[in-house]
């Protein structure tokens, strides 16, 4: 029971930006409107709201997972240099030798790694 608030306010949080966020950034803003929250119980919803495909995940270069309430298909840019997230459309271009072999491809999902243009304006 108390588990469906929580994770019924993570999902709003979550969702009402279009943002990625951290376990440790999530936990910070639940917090707030769910006294006695714990980490724990932020990654246990977290979870289950992958599970339920209800969220979905980037991992960065360095590992660090980051959690996004929208959930339409789209691809992900991380950027290794400002740690910053970007969301692009997706091309669904799936290659022809997995259709070719009788696979049917049911999601699709696509990150780039590398420097956004800030970061490459920045270095010199
Ligand atoms: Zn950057
Ligand atoms: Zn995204």
């Amino acid at each position: 029971m108390r588990d469906t608030v929580q994770k019924r306010e993570i999902l709003t949080f979550l969702r009402a930006k279009r943002q990625h966020y951290s376990a440790a950034q999530i936990y910070d803003a639940v917090r707030t409107k769910v006294p006695n929250l714990s980490l724990g119980t932020v990654y246990r919803n977290l979870g289950h709201l992958l599970e339920d495909g209800e969220i979905i995940s980037v991992e960065t270069s360095d590992k660090c997972v980051y959690y996004d309430g929208f959930i339409q298909d789209h691809a992900h840019f991380v950027c290794d240099g400002c740690k910053n997230i970007f969301d692009f459309p997706l091309k669904m271009d799936i290659a022809s030798e997995v259709l070719d072999a009788g696979f049917s491809v049911e999601s699709e999902k696509v990150v780039y790694y590398g420097k956004c243009k800030n970061c490459r304006d920045a270095r010199i």
